[in-house]
């Protein structure tokens, strides 16, 4: 960089081109028009993750409340109580957004852990016991025997609460039983790429769907004298 600036200060850019024939004034320009376009993309590319950003806080107040529950103007994230929340500019109401309940049952049969493979988002792909969201005004418990039902295919009857499980920043609390089988089939619905029973040595500890499944199975598992 520093010799193709010396040269730009020669008298004549004769001598220069019948010594290094490669350097000619062209080059020169082609490179200060290259070194501009670099700074113009640095300069748009910091705009675009700014952009981004505010693509993404828009995108997340969308995706759970876009417009004020009282007054129907359109919220706008400010910072209440330490966190950026969805507020209401024309009547200040804060949308403070609830965790979502969710219950599930880990039952066996024949002696075998009864997971499902999912085949939907979250956890594509991953192992998870029966369970998913809770409807308003129904019972945890009976929400987590309709979910054997539906994704299983399993009657089951709840036994012990294991645990309630939440970690930082996932909105999922989920509240998981031990159960037993009293019915049904095991047979998977579309929600599962596969429906299998896993003696406590085999549990997919590595490919199971979320922090809170591995940390019921292994509440589970101590109980039931099985830890890995
Ligand atoms: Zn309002």
């Amino acid at each position: 960089m520093s010799v193709i600036g010396e040269l730009c200060f020669l008298p004549s850019w004769e001598p220069a081109r019948a010594r290094f024939p490669f350097f000619c004034p062209n080059l020169v320009r082609a490179f200060s028009l290259t070194r501009n376009a670099s700074r113009c993309i640095l300069w748009f590319g910091s705009y675009v993750v700014k952009i981004e950003w505010l693509i993404s806080l828009s995108n997340r107040l969308k995706s759970e409340a876009r417009f004020c529950e009282r007054c129907g103007v359109a919220l706008v994230a400010r910072a209440v109580e330490g966190k950026d929340r969805p507020c209401c500019p024309a009547c200040g109401f804060v949308a403070y957004l609830d965790p979502k309940v969710a219950a599930g049952v880990i039952v066996t049969l024949d002696g075998g852990v009864v997971l499902l493979k999912r085949n939907i988002e979250p956890g594509f792909g991953k192992w998870v016991f029966p369970g998913g969201y809770v409807d308003a005004g129904e019972p945890t418990e009976v929400a987590a025997v309709r979910e054997a039902r539906e994704e299983v295919g399993l009657e089951v009857e709840v036994e012990d609460l294991l645990g309630v499980l939440s970690i930082e920043a996932e909105r999922v609390v989920l509240i998981a039983y031990a159960g037993r089988v009293i019915g049904g089939t095991l047979a998977g619905n579309f929600e599962s790429q596969a429906v299998a029973t896993f003696a406590p040595e085999d549990i997919p500890w590595d490919d199971l769907a979320f922090h809170t499944t591995k940390a019921a199975l292994k509440i589970w598992a101590c109980r039931h004298g099985a830890m890995p």
